[in-house]
């Protein structure tokens, strides 16, 4: 295929609807609770609702929507500690511009920058080194967030302020890690996925290998995704085609972008400028270990969190909010008490609903809202009338 909308193709998607149908015809014999398909990234779950796959599945088939998007993870406290920064007034704080709007426990980047604080929208970590070459005078912070996707332009970024001696310029790093996540979540006791659709954009950096765990030691059948629809629906194929064969292994449908051992040159600017910390904390899934990273000694003083006063406090998510039963796939996001109402695109009460790759968004906007908050309600009926 060459061109975008062969990947969007009707009738190819009609065609593995149907091949999907028949594998479920056997694999849901004698289940009595449909088949959980995760997928990790909060790309694939954006397609997934852009499109309508779920509404292609058959019941028996359950996705789950991971902790894949880093914005919707990202905690309170860190975002507290954003606004901290962006506050000095000898900082330019830049950002992408989806955590603009994330909710700390008192305000966002956004309500910092209309209470005067000098935040700005940036496309890349190059976009905030240009901006600290032109403000010699000034501190200019960029905002580190995303997975191993965005880790290689954020190392080669501080390789070059270090190679042109650039003393202005540093990092507040909040990227993380994918392997130690998906580990985690395989070790819940609240979790029962069947299969996994892994990150393709992650996978172009670290490649296959890194997955091999999950199907050795777990058990587990995976498949390297795509972003079209029909990436999405042939993985769903490939995952239910393991099960059918009694099989466990990592395939690779993002061929056309994954190279299996990932980019060397990435992952070596990775290994330059980051090692693991020791733990990290999530929104909604608490304390992961070596679940994030952090910059070398090497690299101390473009360091944010080494070279400022950074708050560094732990504040816990409204209780209202349940992102954290979203995030592990306990609830589904129109289950949760505050969707729709109080928690909206408009006026986010938790990160999922910010992104427009966080589920509760996703649901939100291409989701049956009228339909979803009638059958919340009628859940809530029917758990009132059997507590009575
Ligand atoms: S509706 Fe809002 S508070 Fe509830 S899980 Fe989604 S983002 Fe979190």
């Amino acid at each position: 295929m060459k061109y975008v909308d062969e990947f969007r193709d009707p009738k190819k998607a009609q065609a593995l609807q149907q091949q999907i149908a028949e594998l479920m015809q056997d694999l849901s014999k004698g289940r009595t609770s449909p088949l959980q398909i995760m997928e990790f990234c909060g790309g694939h779950t954006h397609t997934i609702f852009r499109y309508g796959i779920e509404q292609m599945l058959p019941d028996s088939i359950e996705m789950v929507h991971g902790p894949g998007c880093p914005v919707c993870v990202l905690p309170m406290g860190r975002v507290d500690d954003c606004v901290a920064l962006a506050e000095r007034p000898d900082v330019i704080f830049t950002t992408f511009g989806d955590a603009i709007r994330v909710p700390g426990s008192k305000k966002s980047l956004l309500q910092a920058k209309a209470d005067g604080a000098d935040v700005r929208m940036v496309y890349s970590p190059l976009d905030a080194l240009e901006l600290a070459r032109q403000n010699p005078d000034r501190q200019v912070i960029f905002f580190a967030l995303g997975f191993e996707t965005t880790m290689p332009s954020t190392a080669l970024t501080v390789q070059q302020a270090k190679a042109e001696g650039i003393d202005n310029f540093s990092l507040f790093c909040n990227h993380i890690t994918t392997v130690p996540t998906i580990k985690a979540i395989l070790d819940s006791p609240d979790m029962q996925i069947d299969g996994f659709l892994a990150p393709g954009h992650v996978s172009m950096v670290v490649g296959a290998q890194p997955f091999q765990f999950i199907a050795g030691h777990y058990h587990k059948p995976i498949v390297i995704t795509g972003f079209e629809p029909l990436d999405i629906l042939q993985s769903i194929y490939m995952v239910l085609k393991q099960m059918h064969e009694g099989q466990c292994r990592v395939e690779n449908q993002y061929a056309r972008v994954v190279p299996e051992a990932g980019n060397e040159a990435g992952l070596q600017a990775i290994s330059d400028v980051f090692e693991l910390r020791e733990f990290f904390e999530w929104r909604g899934l608490g304390s992961i270990d070596h679940s994030g990273v952090k910059m070398r000694d090497e690299y101390a003083a473009f360091d944010a969190e080494r070279k400022f006063n950074v708050p560094n406090l732990k504040i816990a998510d409204p209780k209202s909010c349940q992102c954290g039963e979203v995030l592990k796939g306990v609830i589904r996001p129109w289950e949760c008490k505050v969707f729709g109402n109080q928690c909206t695109p408009e006026t986010p009460m938790g990160a999922l609903m910010v992104s427009s790759e966080g589920a509760c968004a996703a649901y939100y906007n291409f989701g049956n809202l009228p339909e979803l908050l009638a059958r919340r309600e009628q859940q809530q009926a029917d758990a009132g009338a059997s507590a009575a």
